[in-house]
C-alpha cells in the first residue's frame, strides 16, 4: 500500500511512541502534583514548550498545550471574543476548525468577513485590505492550505494589518506548515499560532497554541486552572512529550529537499504518461501537497478505485469528505465540474522515489481505465 495522504495524518515515529510509553507507564505522574517526580514531569513539559517556541522563532509569549489543532483554533478565535460588536476576518480557505468557528461568531452577532481566494489558492490581499478597519478584532489566515498546499504571504497580511487595523490580532493556523517550513512568528508579528502533533509524526489528539500576549486571550474551558488557566484539564503528558520527541526528529531543510524531489518525480511521471493533457495541478510553492484535477473522472470514484489498486490519496481534506462541493476550490474560481474531479496527493519525507514513481503510474493507469469507461 502506498500512502499519499500525509496531509490528513502521519504515522507516529517509533521513537515518539517509546517516549509516549515512558510517560504513560513509568513517569505517569500528574504534573500538577506537589511531589518531586511529578514536578520533574512538569519540568519536562516546559522543555517541549521551549522547543516549540524555538522552532517558530518566538522570543516571548506562551505555549498552551491543547487536544489538537481544532481545539487550538477554537481557543484562539473564541478566546479573542470581547463584549460588544467587532469585526472578524477569515479567508475562504480556512479549515473547518476555523471556518465553523467563524460561522458561530456570525451566529453570536459578530460581523464576520470571509475573504475570497485568488486562482492560485492564496487569500486575495486586495480584498483583504478593503475589509480591514479599526473595528477589526481578529484576522485569521492559515499559513498553508490543507486542501491545495497554497502558501499565504503572512508578511503581506501583517503589513496590511499594521496599516489598516493595528490593534487587530493575527491568528494563523500553522498545522500544515509547522515542522515543514521555517516559521518566524516575530517576522510577521503573529499573535496566535496553531499546531497539531499528528501532522508531523507525533500522536493524535495533542497540539498547541502559541500566544504572544496571554492578556489578550480568555479561556474557553473552565476547571482546575492548568495551562495558566487557559486550558483546564490534566495535561496529556505522554502526548505532549511524544510531540516533543517528534519535533526533535525533524530536519526541516533536509526534508524539504527530499519532498521537492518526490514532488518532481510525481509530476514528471504523470506528465510523461498524460500525452493529451487530461491531468492538471494547482500550482503552488509547496512540494508537500498537490491538488490534482483529472478531466471527466469523479475524484471520489478514482479515490476508491485507487484504494483497490493499493494507493491511498485524499479527496480534499479528510475533515470535509462528507460535505458536498468544495468551498475552497470554488472560491478559487475553479469550475464545479472540475472540482468534482479533484484528488489531493500529499507526500512525506520518509517515502522513497521509486514508491512515488510507482504511485504516479498507478494513478495514471487507474484514471485512464475509468476514463475509457465513462468517456
Ligand atoms: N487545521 C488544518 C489546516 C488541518 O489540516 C487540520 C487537520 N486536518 C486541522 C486544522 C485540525 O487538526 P486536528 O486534527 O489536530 O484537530
Amino acid at each position: 500500500m502506498i500512502y499519499l495522504d500525509n496531509a490528513a495524518t502521519t504515522k507516529m515515529f517509533e521513537s515518539a511512541l517509546q517516549v509516549y510509553k515512558d510517560y504513560a507507564c513509568d513517569k505517569f505522574f500528574n504534573p500538577s502534583a506537589g511531589y518531586e517526580v511529578a514536578r520533574n514531569v512538569a519540568k519536562d513539559m516546559e522543555g517541549v514548550r521551549a522547543q516549540i517556541k524555538a522552532i517558530i522563532s518566538a522570543k516571548n509569549g506562551t505555549i498552551i498545550f491543547t487536544g489538537g489543532a481544532t481545539e487550538s483554533n477554537n481557543l484562539a478565535i473564541l478566546g479573542s471574543l470581547r463584549g460588544g460588536k467587532c469585526e472578524y476576518i477569515f479567508s475562504q480557505g480556512e479549515h473547518p476548525s476555523v471556518y465553523n468557528v467563524a460561522k458561530e461568531l456570525e451566529r453570536l452577532g459578530q460581523i464576520v468577513h470571509f475573504i475570497p481566494l485568488t486562482k492560485n489558492g492564496e487569500v486575495d490581499y486586495d480584498l483583504l485590505a478593503q475589509h480591514l478597519n479599526d473595528k477589526t478584532r481578529l484576522i485569521s489566515i492559515m499559513l498553508v492550505s490543507n486542501e491545495t498546499g497554497a502558501i499565504n504571504d503572512l508578511n503581506r497580511v501583517n503589513e496590511l494589518r499594521k496599516k489598516y487595523s493595528p490593534s487587530a490580532l493575527l491568528h494563523v493556523d500553522g498545522v500544515q506548515a509547522f515542522c515543514k517550513f521555517k516559521v518566524d512568528v516575530e517576522k510577521s508579528s503573529i499573535d496566535l499560532f496553531t499546531i497539531s502533533a499528528h501532522k508531523f509524526h507525533g500522536p493524535k489528539g495533542v497540539g498547541a497554541l502559541y500566544v504572544r500576549d496571554a492578556n489578550k486571550l480568555k479561556n474557553i474551558i473552565f476547571g482546575g486552572g492548568q495551562e495558566g488557566n487557559y486550558r483546564s484539564g490534566t495535561e496529556n503528558v505522554p502526548g505532549i512529550m511524544a510531540m516533543g520527541k517528534a519535533i526533535d526528529c525533524i530536519d526541516i531543510e533536509k526534508n524539504l529537499h527530499v519532498v521537492e524531489k518526490l514532488n518532481k518525480i510525481f509530476k514528471d511521471t504523470i506528465k510523461s504518461l498524460d500525452k493529451d493533457n487530461q491531468i492538471s495541478f494547482v500550482e503552488t510553492q509547496n512540494p508537500y501537497i498537490i491538488s490534482v484535477a483529472l478531466k471527466a473522472v469523479n475524484g471520489e470514484t478514482l479515490m476508491r478505485a485507487l484504494q483497490d489498486n493499493g494507493v491511498l490519496v485524499g479527496k480534499g481534506s479528510a475533515c470535509s469528505t462528507k460535505k458536498s462541493g468544495n468551498r475552497i476550490l470554488e472560491s478559487m474560481g475553479i469550475d464545479k465540474n472540475i472540482i468534482k474531479s479533484h484528488i489531493r496527493v500529499s507526500f512525506d519525507f520518509l517515502q522513497d522515489q521509486k514508491e512515488i514513481e510507482d504511485a504516479a503510474k498507478i494513478i495514471y493507469q487507474t484514471y485512464r481505465d475509468i476514463w475509457e469507461r465513462v468517456k
